[in-house]
């Protein structure tokens, strides 16, 4: 003990062999006590790898300036400084400024929601400590720990494997190969490269199949994975393809807006012979104008906050781009264990070669007997073996907490055995004993069986099997009798059987045995193909959660489909299906049928079949590539290292959180913390109020910037005065975007969201729709500047008091446009429409504060060159706003009349 990492960091492990690996570390077989783990892990630190280097504060900030707009705004800053014009200097650069530090606080908002969204996905690892399985956080481990790892499971540390079945590794983390390696535990040469170390498995590489147990022989930062310096990507950066066509349409707007100011100016100077100085002055209100500095921070904030509203909700968002997507989902297909029923499982039926058993009780707890016709019975000799295969050909513990529950650890199906073993009466302890595991072949979803091999004391060997009916029938050639002697099968009777227990939405299992050889210590398929004794078939409930049933109607008025792929039997499938409101009236369609047709065929089948039984995962990835090839939207769900292909396959993967493994959450888009199908419901709602929030925002923030170039390009045109100052300028652009606007990033989803059609997945941003009414409304505000502008200058007022009323028209426009804006096309005149999101009311009031300050308080007026105003001069910019209202709600009423935007809201 107390080995400092530097001591081992750079030992050549493969090297060794696992005894001489196991001493290094001072370790056993058996893994370390609590106390050695717990000292350990204060001499070596957590098993984490340290963060990535982030940019210093300064960096970032700096980092802040770069964006073409911004560019845009310090060059003209420059110039008109050049002219002596220092308030307008002055101001441009407060507005630089003031929108730093907002994207430079924003982001550091947006990073820590994803920072905990990341915490949020910290893996686990089985390890044998005390001589006894647990589940620990990976962090927790330390070297000389054994850990133990199954298919789908992330290598959580460096490991020295003990022992090996069948292990396959997929090392693409370390070394780009994306073909599994098989591993052994045969030490190699010191010189072998780290592709070659068939021995070890190194963190951050992803088990493909098989089993293992290795030592862990370096943690944290002394990994391989560590010392490269890569850190595992969890989330991505903040970005989407719809804020990298904003940011697109940046760029094109600074180059449209440069032209059109080099333009104005060379027009201006030597056509119109103004003066140059003046000129530039225009140019630069123009520039001002048109820019809108406030876009990219704010839309960047709608996001975040829409993503850490998911988690709140369990959905955690690996990437970023799937919250766009999932707006667009037109199928959801789903697991069915776990996501949409219950997973609480308990055996209700057994039946043997001569009769068939009612089991009382539910849940996990021991509590209840068997009957037959309501009369109580004991267990003959069947149902004995039955209890027996089912207790020991299982992985799962049932363990009574303090207050005398009963807790299981491990998969459900097993668990409901488990409680089955107990209520016969089974003496779990001994029976593990008297026959202890040699070896064993695991459950997979693509075999749908596990074996385990026995021996007792005398050397007599057992092995017992359990699985999907179908599959066992297959390789039984007898069935056991009450009195414990055997009779030929009679698989007709098994048949009718089965059926008739899936018909009620009972999951099967089948139970079998087999006599084996003392000599033989190993398990392989071929053992178990032929020769079996069938011992009696169980029907497990497992009812469907509530709101899996909300969740699928709400779905389907959505105009979502929701398909489910189970690998349970087809009619305990349409059982359940039936019960959620999947598939009813409609066939069920089985994996063996699914592959007999070819994929034009299979594409026409698609739209009729709901419910998809005795699936395995290449059928998923099948499905989601015809479903693709149809035009569908794809959302599909996943747990299994197999469900991989199909998940990463599907335009959003979402994997469970619970039970999936770590390949399924890396392969997935979106994490489910709660494996349940109501969070990718409440997910697809959620994606669609933020693309719904993206798109008000814009709608909102861009006629702003137009309804001010359209002002200073009139001026430009008639040659007359400025109306709006560069500097007002600047003042309306910060005013709104920075009140107003943020209001729609907390905007409640829209009533009927989830009752409108999927939004096309190549639906523009910038459809005619949308440039329509960006014009309408930059026109509505420009004339509402303009028109006031000139009727204070015709009552023979100064020119400062026409632009403060300009100002303040724009504003008020706005802020009643905010109102407007609240629903793309739906009305807003109602106590919902009006006060439904409380950040309205209060963004106005505080706008409205900042627009008294820059008409009444000196030092702005002395900055802005602004007058108070008159009650008379309030009413009419009162009146401008009011009319802008109605406009924009007389518009909407129109088009939903006329249907001229192609969904109705
Ligand atoms: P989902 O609906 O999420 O696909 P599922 O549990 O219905 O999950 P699988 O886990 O692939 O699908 O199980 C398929 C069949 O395999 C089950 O109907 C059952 O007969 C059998 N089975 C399930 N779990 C086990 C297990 N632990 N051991 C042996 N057989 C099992």
């Amino acid at each position: 003990m107390g080995n400092r990492p530097s001591e081992h960091s750079d030992r050549a492990w493969h090297e060794l062999t696992a005894q001489q690996a196991l001493d290094a570390l001072h370790s056993t077989p058996g893994g370390l006590d609590s106390e050695q783990a717990r000292v350990r892990l204060q001499q070596h630190g957590a098993n984490r790898l340290p963060p990535p280097q982030k940019r210093g504060p300064l960096l970032r900030l700096l980092y802040q300036f770069h964006n073409v707009l911004l560019y845009l705004m310090l060059g003209a800053a420059l110039i008109a400084a050049l002219l002596g014009h220092w308030v307008d200097t002055a101001v441009i650069l407060a507005a630089v400024l003031i929108n730093v530090v907002i994207g430079f606080i924003q982001e550091g908002k947006a990073e820590n929601a994803l920072n905990a969204i990341r915490d949020m996905l910290s893996p686990h690892a089985m390890v044998r400590r005390d001589g006894e399985r647990h589940e620990i956080d990976a962090e927790q481990l330390v070297p000389g720990d054994v850990v133990l790892l199954v298919s789908g499971d992330k290598v959580p540390a460096d490991l020295r494997l003990l022992s090996v079945k069948n292990l396959l590794v997929e090392e693409a983390a370390l070394t780009g190969e994306s073909v599994p390696v098989e591993k052994s535990v045969a030490h190699c040469r010191q010189d072998a490269a780290l592709g070659d170390r068939r021995c070890m498995a190194y963190s951050g590489t992803l088990v493909s199949s098989g089993q293992a147990s290795g030592l862990v022989v370096a943690t944290g930062a002394d990994t391989e994975l560590g010392r490269i310096g890569a850190m595992l990507q969890q989330v991505q950066a903040l970005s989407t393809p719809l804020l990298r066509q904003i940011e697109q349409f940046s760029r094109w707007l600074a180059v449209i807006i440069l032209v059109l100011a080099l333009a104005t100016f060379i027009l201006g100077t030597f056509w119109h012979g103004q003066n140059p100085g003046d000129m530039f002055m225009m140019v630069v209100a123009l520039t001002a104008s048109a820019i809108p500095e406030g876009l990219p921070a704010i839309m960047t904030v709608i996001l975040a906050l829409g993503v850490q509203r998911m988690a709140g909700q369990n959905a955690i968002v690996r990437r970023l781009p799937a919250v766009e997507t999932l707006g667009s989902v037109t199928v959801i297909c789903s697991d069915k264990t776990g996501t949409l029923t219950r997973n609480e499982m308990t055996v209700q039926r057994v039946v043997s070669a001569e009769r068939v058993l009612d089991v009382s009780g539910v849940g996990y707890a021991p509590e209840g007997a068997f009957h037959l016709d309501g009369q109580l019975q004991e267990p003959d000799h069947a149902l004995l073996e039955t209890a027996r295969a089912a207790q020991l050909c299982n992985d799962a513990r049932l363990q009574q907490d303090a207050h005398g529950h009963w807790r299981l650890h491990g998969d459900p199906t097993e668990g409901a055995l488990l409680t089955l073993a107990l209520k016969s009466g089974l003496d779990i302890q001994a029976l593990q004993a008297q026959l202890p595991r040699s070896d064993a072949i695991p459950f997979e979803s693509e075999h749908r069986f596990m074996a385990t091999l026995h021996h007792d004391h005398a050397g007599q060997g057992l092995v017992y099997l359990k699985g999907a009916p179908e599959r066992l029938l297959d390789m039984c050639a007898s069935q056991r009798l009450a009195d414990g002697s055997d009779a030929p099968l009679d698989a007709d009777y098994w048949r009718r059987q089965a059926t008739d227990l899936a018909a009620r939405g009972l999951r099967l299992l089948a139970l079998a045995s087999k006599p084996a050889a003392a000599s033989q210590r190993t398990l392989n398929f071929s053992d178990v193909e032929t020769g079996l004794t069938l011992l009696a078939l169980v029907g497990i409930i497992d009812p469907p959660r509530e709101e899996a049933i909300a969740a699928v109607a709400e779905c389907q008025q959505a105009g979502i489909r929701v398909k489910m792929i189970t690998g349970d039997h087809a009619e305990t499938a349409r059982a359940i299906g039936a019960q959620l409101g999947i598939g009813i009236g409609l066939p069920a369609m089985t994996g063996a049928e699914l592959e007999l047709l070819d994929d034009r065929r299979l594409r026409e089948v698609l739209p009729g079949v709901e419910v998809f039984a005795r699936a395995s995962p290449e059928h998923k990835l099948r499905l989601v590539q015809a479903m693709q090839d149809s035009g569908e939207v794809v959302a599909m769900t996943g747990d299994g290292v197999n469900d991989a292909p199909a998940l990463k396959r599907a335009d959003v993967g979402v994997a469970m959180g619970h039970k999936g493994t770590e390949a399924a959450k890396e392969a997935a888009e979106v994490v489910l913390a709660d494996d349940n199908f109501a969070t990718i419901a409440g997910a697809v709602r959620e994606g669609r109020a933020i693309y719904d929030n993206l798109k008000k925002f814009i709608l909102f923030a861009l006629p702003t910037n137009g309804g001010q170039a359209l002002i200073v390009i009139f001026a430009i045109l008639f040659q007359a005065v400025l109306p709006l100052t560069p500097a007002q300028v600047l003042w309306i652009n910060m005013v709104t975007s920075c009140t107003l606007g943020l209001a729609l990033a907390f905007e409640p989803s829209e009533r009927g969201l989830m009752q409108r059609a999927p939004r096309a997945p190549d639906e523009p941003l910038l459809s005619a729709f949308f440039v329509w009414r960006v014009l309408m409304v930059s026109v509505l505000i420009a004339s509402a500047g303009i028109g006031l502008f000139l009727w204070e200058l015709e009552l023979g007022n100064s020119v400062e008091s026409a632009r403060t009323i300009a100002v303040n028209a724009v504003v008020m426009c706005e802020i009643f446009y905010l109102f407007n804006s609240r629903s793309l096309l739906g009305p807003v005149l109602s106590r919902e429409g009006l006060l439904g999101n409380p950040a309205v009311p209060l963004t106005i009031a505080l706008c409205l504060v900042l627009q008294l300050l820059f008409t009444y308080a000196p030092p702005l007026q002395g900055v802005f060159g602004s007058e108070s105003m008159s009650a008379d001069e309030w009413l009419r910019v009162l009146l401008a706003g009011v009319t802008l209202f109605v406009v924009a709600e007389l518009e909407k009423c129109l088009v939903r009349r006329c249907g001229l935007h192609a969904r109705p809201t």
